[in-house]
């Protein structure tokens, strides 16, 4: 198909919930991918955090290949062992104790949340099921991660929202503090705020909010959908700052480009979830855990200390350019956001995509940049060449 005909059954027959940019892509080698018709085009959003490993990766190919002529799914009632192999790599590169499958972000979210709550009901009873998240924070697309979600922009239409959710201020203890009521269960955070604006949380704060959890046996929830899996230089971000979170949710980037997500949970967490209490059925599919068994095995420590130098790399280059139109460049690794100055990033991004390079936004002022982990430096130099020509 042309991407005119892709596009023209995208409108009449798919429902329009997103603002797609006018590209339609075939396939691709790298980071770099080619529509229908050839057009090339930089790829440094690899579909939102998820082609970890790049496009055409050999290894992973031959890998999740292998895994479907074998045995592409089985219920969660029987063993298998892809998803095994993976749990147990999972907790041996992160220190927390087991792993829920899922299949996506929200639903591991949802895990987390429902996990957070069951400790405390178990543990306390009834009403202790608050929990805090922060202002500017995504947390998913279900009608709970929404209301988990500090952006008020999400609350709307799908009343009524899931009850027992407060928002404070990021990066600032005290409003924390405030907040800390007797019914509160947890803390669920992202350490840098993806959706948000690429927003870091300072070092400070997150191990104090950690040891004040720790203290008054409130879960520390950390939602590593977007900078898990390698994206800022450590497997997991958490592993930056001197925390062990008692639940971490992940996605995106877990099985380079299948569904997959879960929630990982520290020694006290990991008998909360019970036979009966959580399950879904995809979750855990062999298919998956195959690909991202090949993901873990290419991210070694070499290639993890790549994903920070070329994170400086771009940082370095974007800083020496014109300052009256780029302002703050924010994050870790490769998981960078751009903030512009007197120019509306959704533009630049449609621009750089009629130009040939994939680029994001994040918040209401940032480009957002999260490439596969594997990106050449000729990759990297082409796509910031068009940029920088952009804006
Ligand atoms: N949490 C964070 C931090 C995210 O960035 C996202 C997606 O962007 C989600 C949750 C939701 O994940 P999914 O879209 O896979 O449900």
């Amino acid at each position: 198909m042309t991407s005119n005909e892709i596009k023209q059954l995208d409108s009449q027959h798919v429902m329009q919930t997103y603002g797609r940019f006018d590209a339609a892509i075939e396939y691709g080698q790298g980071a770099t991918l080619y529509s229908p018709e050839g057009k090339e085009y930089i790829d440094f959003t690899s579909g939102i955090g998820v082609n970890s490993i790049g496009y055409g990766n050999k290894k992973w190919v031959e890998a999740i290949t292998a895994q479907a002529m074998k045995l592409q799914h089985i219920s969660n009632l029987y063993y298998s062992e892809p998803y095994v192999k993976l749990a147990e790599q999972l907790s041996a590169r992160t220190g927390m104790k087991n792993v829920f499958f899922s299949n996506a972000g929200g639903e591991a979210n949802e895990g987390m949340i429902k996990l957070a709550r069951k400790y405390s009901f178990d543990k306390y009873g009834n009403g202790r099921n608050t929990i805090i998240s922060l202002i500017q924070s995504f947390h998913g697309r279900t009608i709970t991660t929404l209301a988990a979600t500090g952006q008020e922009v999400f609350h709307n239409y799908f009343f009524p929202f899931t009850e027992g959710f407060k928002h404070v201020a990021a990066n600032d203890l005290s409003a924390l503090e405030a907040e800390l009521t007797s019914d509160v269960c947890a803390v669920m955070v992202e350490l840098i705020q993806g959706e948000g604006g690429v927003l870091p949380l300072s070092e400070d704060y997150v191990n104090a909010v950690a040891k004040i959890c720790k203290d008054k046996d409130i879960l520390l929830l950390v939602d590593e959908i977007q900078t898990g899996v390698g994206r800022t230089g450590t497997l997991f971000a958490f592993q930056q700052y001197d925390i062990l979170p008692d639940v971490v949710s992940f996605a995106k980037g877990i099985a380079g480009g299948l569904p997959m997500g879960g929630i990982m949970a520290n020694e006290k967490c990991s008998g909360v979830l019970t036979p009966g209490t959580h399950a879904t059925t995809f979750g855990g599919n062999p298919v998956s855990a195959a690909g991202a068994l090949e993901v873990l095995n290419q991210l070694d420590e070499a290639l993890l200390k790549e994903v920070v130098k070329k994170g400086e790399y771009i940082a370095k280059t974007i800083k020496s350019w014109n300052k009256s139109t780029v302002g703050e460049i924010r994050g870790k690794g490769l998981m960078i956001g751009v903030s512009l100055k007197g120019l509306a990033p959704k533009d630049i991004a449609a621009i750089c995509a009629e130009n040939g390079l994939l680029i994001i936004t994040a918040g209401s002022d940032a480009l957002r940049m999260l490439p596969p982990l594997t990106i050449t430096y000729e990759e990297i130099d082409k796509g910031l060449a068009i940029l920088k020509e952009i804006i």
